[in-house]
């Protein structure tokens, strides 16, 4: 089955290729109502090109992103359990033609150590991932880690409280089994809507077969799971028609399940080893449309979150802040064991480059000078506000009420076990500031009590 139309979207990007300044203010105004935007009308956004234009474009994407999540921005680490990999994706790593990769699947052991480094730098949610390899390191060895993961404290006794996973598309049965762990959101790219560069792109191997990557999320949500991200890889095709499906996909998923994806990511390609494609991408992404399919994104989706990863550049990330993206990684590595043994040839492990390279505790320290509050909630989910539940409570913008507590909880937990002097000042102020933001008494007080038990010594407290 495909929802994907081909014709559909690209009849309406051409019917929209020149948008009258007139319809442009329309739509921008429908966005700031929040209930999201038609294809026809993300296709104006996509095909804005004179700078007033644009500046009205990211000026609503900051209201809307500031309306909805404030100044909050969730920030998480990615932790990879195997390189091995029997697809030939053109532009990884980690395809099966790059003979140079040093081939690796961690142990448990080996697992609980990489979640050990990642918990001393103050995260409590990781993104597992690894390449597709069933005999290597299969489905079943996956969900070992998992649990070896979560079963691990660092030297402050703290564990992990969330773990989102990134792996190939599953089987029915494998979804089922999934959704008995203790899991947060299961994303899967479709990498390009576009069929025939997704064929291109993808030789051989499980992953040649478009419709069953596609209807990855049918599945999942038909067999248990309530939480999904989609994504696109941008660079393999036209960055407008990636945008328009990418709607697509969720108005497909809203209205046959009656949730959205919780999360879509917006990777753009990154240098990789013996990766062609990705060393010359086919359709480059300039940083300017970039900036603008991030607001287009926040003005079409306003109730998902957007995933930035630690592929883009520093300065970049701290543009696109202002445009839409709630949740960012840090200090990342892309190769199995990069947080224990980082050395300088990690480059034959690792799944593609990354332009930003600061510590976890640099990229805090710089998204807090610039007034955003790095949180590490994982509230929602350990109190089953999920799927549907999440989304009923988002829609009318009542999930604020616990974001903001968690989020100001959550960083004081990280300033009392993990920050340097100059960040827990910067930090503390902030908190100080964004608790006068709490409208409601009772939930005020409730933090200012949270808070106080934290300094003293108490951890794990949320809404
Ligand atoms: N192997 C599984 C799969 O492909 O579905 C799991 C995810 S893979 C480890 C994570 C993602 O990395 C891929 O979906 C792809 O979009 C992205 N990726 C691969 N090569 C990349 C590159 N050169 N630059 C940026 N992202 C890349
Ligand atoms: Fe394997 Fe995923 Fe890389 Fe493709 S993107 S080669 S499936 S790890």
């Amino acid at each position: 089955m495909s929802f994907i139309n081909e014709n559909q979207i690209n009849q309406i990007l051409k019917k929209t290729s020149q948008p009258q300044k007139q319809r442009v203010e329309e739509v921008l105004n429908k966005a700031l109502t929040l209930k999201g935007l038609e294809l026809e009308e993300v296709s104006v956004l996509l095909n804005i090109y004179d700078n007033a234009s644009l500046n009205r474009l990211f000026n609503t994407a900051l209201k809307i992103k500031e309306e909805i999540y404030g100044k909050r921005l969730v920030l998480f680490a990615p932790v990879y359990v195997s390189n091995y990999c029997s697809n030939n994706c053109l532009y990884c790593g980690f395809r099966k033609d790059n003979k140079e990769m040093k081939r690796r699947c961690l142990t448990l052991e080996e697992l609980k150590e990489e979640t050990k480094f990642i918990l001393e730098q103050g995260h409590k949610r990781i993104l597992m991932l690894m390449g597709e390899h069933t005999q290597k390191c299969g489905f079943e060895y996956f969900l070992k880690g998992l649990r070896a993961a979560y079963s691990v404290s660092d030297s402050k006794e703290n564990t992990i409280r969330r773990i989102n996973i990134e792996i190939q598309p599953l089987t029915e049965e494998q979804f089922q089994k999934l959704s008995k762990e203790k899991i947060g959101t299961y994303t899967v790219f479709q990498e390009t809507y576009h069929k025939a560069t997704y064929k291109k792109m993808h030789p051989i191997g499980k992953k040649a077969d478009y419709e069953w990557r596609l209807n990855t999320m049918d599945r999942a949500l038909n067999n248990g799971l309530h939480d999904i991200g989609i994504g696109a890889l941008f660079g393999l095709y036209n960055y407008k028609f990636e945008v328009m499906a990418l709607i697509q996909h969720a108005q497909h998923l809203d209205k046959t399940f009656n949730i959205g994806p919780h999360t879509i990511s917006i990777p753009r390609l990154e240098h990789a080893q013996n990766a062609p494609v990705a060393i010359t991408p086919p359709c480059k992404v300039s940083d300017n449309d970039f900036k603008k399919l991030v607001a287009v994104l926040r003005c079409a989706v306003p109730y998902t979150g957007i995933i930035l990863s630690t592929r883009e550049s520093a300065q970049i990330r701290k543009e696109v802040l202002n445009l839409g993206v709630s949740q960012i990684s840090a200090g990342s590595k892309t190769n199995p064991g990069g947080y224990k043994e980082a050395s300088a040839n990690s480059e034959n492990e690792e799944q593609f480059s990354l332009s930003d390279t600061r510590s976890s505790g640099e990229v805090i320290k710089s998204v807090l000078k610039q007034g955003f509050i790095p949180s590490f909630c994982t509230g929602c989910y350990r109190r089953g506000r999920v799927g549907r539940d999440f989304m009923d409570l988002a829609k009318p913008g009542l999930i604020k009420q616990h974001c903001l507590p968690n989020a100001l909880t959550t960083l004081k937990e990280y300033l009392e076990d993990y920050a340097d002097e100059e960040t827990k000042k910067i930090g503390t102020e902030l908190i100080k500031r964004k608790l006068n933001e709490i409208s409601d008494k009772d939930v005020k007080q409730k933090t200012t009590m949270y808070l106080n038990q934290i300094e003293k010594g108490e951890r794990d407290l949320y809404f």
